[in-house]
């Protein structure tokens, strides 16, 4: 063998083959038929750089499909919906109107606009004011497969690519966030708080104490509290007419004396 300078590369297969206690065989590639074939890929096939030729990146078909369930088939609905409903929003189709008639094109730039049956807003489609008609929307961009239960700024978004109403943003918030999907599949941000674990059995009574205040109450013979002090072994209590807002060293006291 030929002693040459290995290259960096050469040099790290060196070090990393020098663990092993090996030795190569030659086999001429007439004969090694078999570990040939496991080794050649389909895609390495004679001619295989011409199958980038002739391409569609964004196949027809998957637009069809996309087409059908969202903007065709619902949302046609909507718009229809909506043409229907304009009696109700007579105020801002008279605005724009009016608008128009005066020639005032530069009105808010051209916030408002008529098109055909539809008022557009900065050229989306204005919701008139109906509740079931906004749910029906956020429903289509949340709900719908496609969309898949996207967060609130998410659905907001989509949700704003075609329409707007005022508080749609307010709106979207307040359905994603009673989404009962959404409430299920929630991710925790925080680590499991960890088993509930039983309270330790007292040995003896009087050992653990839990102590409260009751508060609040109506002042009886200048008393307006009662400190509750409970054995957790015997159950027992004691009961101590007191007063709201006492001292540390009156509560010594109190205990002292009492319990
Ligand atoms: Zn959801």
């Amino acid at each position: 063998m030929k002693v040459q300078k290995l290259n960096w590369q050469q040099a790290r297969w060196a070090l990393y083959l020098s663990r092993f206690d090996f030795t190569l065989k030659h086999v001429p590639d007439t004969k090694i038929g078999k570990a040939d074939s496991l080794s050649r890929r389909l895609d390495w096939k004679v001619e295989v750089d011409k199958d980038n030729e002739d391409q569609v990146f964004i196949k027809d078909c998957w637009l069809r499909s996309l087409h059908k369930v969202v903007i065709e088939g619902l949302e046609v609905n909507i718009i229809e919906k909506i043409k229907k409903m304009r009696g109700k929003e007579k105020e801002i189709v008279r605005v724009v109107e009016k608008m128009k008639k005066a020639g005032i094109r530069a009105l808010k730039g051209k916030e408002w606009q008529l098109e055909g049956d539809l008022v557009l807003k900065e050229g989306k489609v204005y919701v008139p004011k109906d509740e079931k008609l906004k749910v029906e929307i956020i429903w289509l961009y949340h709900d719908v497969l496609v969309a898949g239960h996207g967060g609130k700024w998410k659905t907001t978004e989509l949700v704003t690519r075609n329409y707007w109403w005022p508080g749609v943003t307010r709106d979207v918030g307040k359905y994603v966030e009673e989404c009962d999907m959404c409430q299920r599949m929630k991710n925790r941000m925080k680590a499991p708080a960890g088993k509930l674990k039983l309270s330790k059995v007292p040995e003896k009574p009087w050992m653990y104490l839990t102590v409260d205040f009751i508060t609040k109450l109506l002042l009886v013979a200048g008393k307006d509290a009662i400190l509750v002090v409970y054995d957790r072994l015997s159950k027992m209590i004691h009961f101590v007419a007191t007063t709201e807002g006492m001292s540390v060293e009156r509560l010594a006291r109190l205990f002292r004396n009492n319990i």
